[in-house]
């Protein structure tokens, strides 16, 4: 019996990679009569037929998974914003931001189509950056374009499985492309093997990039709230979160409550007013249970 992940499912063929091989499983019967569906992202236990066959025989709890696309075990989510065409919107990124935190995947921000912008809307979007990398957010700024920040971006990628999610046009598959020399020069036969392109199926895969797998697909096209209480919402904003704990009540939605230390760091300008206004917003639509597209 042998370990490895499902990095591809095609036709009910379940890709594995164990170690640096790629095994075409089909899943167990049982799996088919218990209603479980194996999906990309599992680690799975598997009986090999011979080197290049086998049957998946066990899958180990998920710690997360994702309908669309169907992924398990997403370790983070690369959120691709443009800084330009079009133009960076902070009520866009917080709302990708705690609609990810809320789903327990970590994000991380990537700024894409740097080199479109002019120097005075450099300095804006710097001064955004900033505000972002203050509450903990990496922020990494690239362009698909000219390569530069690919570098920066190809650690966080790392021994990590990633999903990327962001509006349409601003640069998602250039940045996948633009990561893929580096996928092909680290992984020789196997980058070959799984090369896109060739899909003639819709289907998910995860894409070897340096040592880490990005979905081929994005995820989270749309943005609503999972079920959750109006109080809950404080955590998907890491600094609300944090200054919480001094508020005088424990559920303290942080609206107009007295002794609310969330108002007052707003006040004092440690919190961001823009990133507040977007939280009540947010709560609003929580409480009305509105689908958000
Ligand atoms: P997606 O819909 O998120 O996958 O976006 P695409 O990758 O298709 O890109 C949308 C448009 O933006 C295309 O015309 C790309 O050529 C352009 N684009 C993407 N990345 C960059 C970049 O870094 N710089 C510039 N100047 N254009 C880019
Ligand atoms: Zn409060």
């Amino acid at each position: 019996m042998t370990k490895g992940k499902i990095i591809k499912a095609l036709s009910g063929f379940y890709y594995v990679l164990a170690g640096d091989q790629i095994v075409q499983c089909r899943g167990r019967g049982v799996f088919r009569k218990k209603n479980i569906h194996p999906l990309v992202g599992d680690y799975v236990t598997f009986q090999a037929e011979n080197e290049q066959e086998g049957y998946i025989m066990a899958i180990e709890p998920r710690k997360n998974e994702l309908t669309r696309p169907p992924i398990a075990n997403i370790d983070q989510g690369i959120l691709v914003f443009s800084a330009k065409e079009p133009d960076f919107n902070t009520l866009l990124l917080d709302r990708f931001l705690s609609v990810v935190e809320a789903n327990n995947i970590h994000p991380i921000i990537c700024m894409t189509k740097i080199d479109l912008l002019l120097e005075e809307e450099r300095k804006q979007l710097d001064r955004y950056v900033e505000d972002y990398r203050t509450i903990g957010y990496d922020v990494i700024l690239v362009s698909a374009l000219t390569g530069e920040g690919i570098d920066q971006l190809l650690p966080h990628i790392d021994s990590k499985v990633s999903v990327l999610a962001g509006q349409s046009g601003v640069g998602k598959s250039s940045l996948l492309n633009a990561l893929r020399p580096e996928l092909d020069l680290k992984t020789g036969h196997i980058s070959s093997h799984l090369g896109r392109g060739k899909h003639t199926t819709r289907h998910v895969e995860l894409l070897q990039i340096g040592e880490g797998l990005v979905a081929d697909t994005p995820g989270f096209s749309s943005l609503e709230f999972p079920e959750m209480e109006e109080a809950e919402l404080g955590r998907a904003f890491p600094e609300i979160f944090a200054a919480s704990a001094s508020c005088k009540f424990r559920r303290c939605l942080h609206v107009n409550e007295p002794g609310c230390a969330v108002i007052k760091s707003v006040e004092e300008g440690d919190i961001c007013l823009y990133r507040y206004e977007h939280y009540k917003k947010f709560l609003e639509e929580i409480k009305e249970r509105k689908p958000r597209y």
